[in-house]
């Protein structure tokens, strides 16, 4: 008789429920706990909802950046054409989630997964003589019951980080899991946080009809994008009215009435109707007897795991945000998988970064995959860039799209792609021929090869490969 391997799995979220599926299908017994409902914070609060309420700020966006130009004349001569009712919105993001959180539930109960609601945590006696590992899981009326597995995997995502004079409120400072309680759009939003998640919320925002401050530590928005691309999304920012607000720490928020007050690091005040703090995110590791069991966190409480998701204790795995490796659904749903893979003796492909494709959701979007200008300037890679402009692309012109650019890097001397970045409307959708390029090792060569569609958008990415061959042709050839 085989034996059949027995998996808990604490967090539920896009690392526990997508290594779930995986465990079920290679036949193990499989247990997943989470506290919240199953998606996590992706699905919940995080990833989900605010690319719901990003639908509708794109729709607003497009229309109000392009109409004129497009011929479209209004019926009525209101100060905006159009304005959006923030409750309904709101209401339509929390039953997608809520949805989407229904679907998982049943495709994962399907596959035979046992699903607990409670909160989990690794059990005090470490590894049994005969290598499992206890689990225990407290239910909401208190009981904790406990289970025994040959394998665990941490997969319990992260929170939004509070400044201690900054607690939000949920009514006028909010965390980004609590803006979709707000029945009435902000009159005067000051965003605290220029990362991913304080870009895209200040963007929407101000689409929505916000008048918006965003407040940023740096010298620019995004300081971890790359740097073309975020020039051209503060530069959009500001023409749009955006009061981008750089090098300026805020210390301080609080409440005065009905309005906020943030004090920046040189004491200047700014005063609003809300704001959003966007300051990072902490990983749920805390009181889950993870250091007890051997399993090493490092000083910002992320556990420390290899390319195939091992922790330092033996049958201990972590996927996702709470490993801070890279804080994207897809690279947790990655991870998660391949801890199964490995613990259930599958064929398993260690992680590789370097092909993460990912997505900041603003207007225009910014889509990177591979190697980055950064890597290409510290030496890390050794690399030849082409940008193109949107301005020069047909369709673009058609569309009314001014801002953007594609740009591809590749090796000087093979001119197989390693990276690119496209910023544009739907980027999101335009960088996946890079990714297979970069993925595959295709050549600058066999990219510009193919056929795109004319005229199109990704026609750019076509010529910026071809553009790149012939630059290497003609320095081959001196
Ligand atoms: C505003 C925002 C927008 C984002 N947008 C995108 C995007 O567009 N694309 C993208 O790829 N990524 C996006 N991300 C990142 C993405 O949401 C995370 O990378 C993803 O949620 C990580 O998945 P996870 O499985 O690690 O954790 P989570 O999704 O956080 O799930 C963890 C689950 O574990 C549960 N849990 C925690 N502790 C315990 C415990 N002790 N016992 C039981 N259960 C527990 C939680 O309740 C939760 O259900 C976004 C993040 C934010 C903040």
């Amino acid at each position: 008789m085989v034996d059949v391997t027995r998996i808990v799995i604490i967090g539920g979220g896009p690392g526990g429920y997508e290594a779930a599926l995986v465990a079920a299908q290679l036949g193990a017994e499989v247990t997943v706990v989470d506290r919240d409902g199953l998606g996590g914070s992706a699905v919940l609060t995080d990833c989900v909802p605010s690319k719901t309420l990003i639908a509708t700020a794109e729709v607003m966006t497009g229309f109000d950046s392009s109409y004129q130009e497009l011929g479209i004349t209004l019926a009525c001569a209101a100060e905006r054409a159009i304005s959006v009712d923030l409750g309904k919105v709101n209401r339509r993001v929390k039953r997608l989630a809520i949805a989407q959180s229904h679907d998982i539930t049943q495709s994962v109960t399907r596959s035979g997964v046992t699903i607990l609601r409670g909160t989990g945590r690794l059990g005090p006696g470490g590894q049994a003589v005969d290598g499992s590992r206890e689990v225990l899981v407290e239910e909401s009326d208190g009981t904790v019951r406990s289970l025994r597995a040959d394998a665990v995997l941490i997969a319990t995502g992260a929170h939004p980080r509070e400044l201690p004079d900054a607690r939000p409120d949920g009514e006028r400072i909010l965390t980004w899991t609590q803006v979709y309680d707000l029945d009435e759009l902000p009159r005067e939003l000051i965003v605290v946080g220029s990362g991913v998640t304080g870009a895209e919320f200040a963007g929407a925002y101000q689409a929505l009809g916000s008048k918006v401050t965003l407040v940023s530590s740096r010298d620019r928005v995004l300081p971890g994008e790359d740097p073309d691309a975020a020039e051209v999304l503060e530069d959009v920012f500001r023409r749009r009215g955006m009061n981008v607000m750089s090098r300026a720490r805020a210390e301080a928020v609080k409440r005065v009435g009905d309005r906020v007050e943030v004090t920046l690091g040189d004491g200047t005040v700014i005063s609003g109707t809300h704001c959003l703090m966007a300051v990072g995110s902490i990983p749920n590791t805390a009181d889950m007897g993870l250091e007890e069991a051997g399993v090493k966190l490092n000083d910002w409480g992320q556990v420390q795991v290899d390319r195939v998701s091992r922790t330092s204790a033996p049958g201990v795995y972590a996927a996702g945000d709470c490993t801070g490796v890279f804080m994207l659904a897809s690279v947790a749903a990655m991870q998660g998988r391949i801890a199964m893979y490995h613990a259930l003796g599958d064929a398993v492909q260690p992680l590789n970064l370097k092909t993460v494709s990912s997505n900041v959701f603003t207007d225009p979007e910014i889509a990177t995959v591979g190697y980055t200008a950064a890597d290409v300037s510290c030496g890390k890679m050794d690399a030849v860039e082409v940008k193109l402009p949107l301005r020069g692309n047909p369709r673009a012109k058609m569309q009314g799209i001014r801002d953007g650019f594609v740009k591809l890097f590749c090796r000087p001397g093979t001119g197989i792609v390693v990276g690119g970045v496209v910023v544009a409307p739907r980027a999101s959708e335009l960088i996946h021929s890079i990714s297979l390029a970069v993925d595959n090792n295709l050549t600058v060569e066999q990219v510009a090869s193919a056929f795109t569609v004319y005229p199109s958008v990704s026609g750019s990415t076509a010529e910026a490969a071809r553009q790149l061959h012939i630059r290497k042709r003609a320095e081959s050839e001196s």
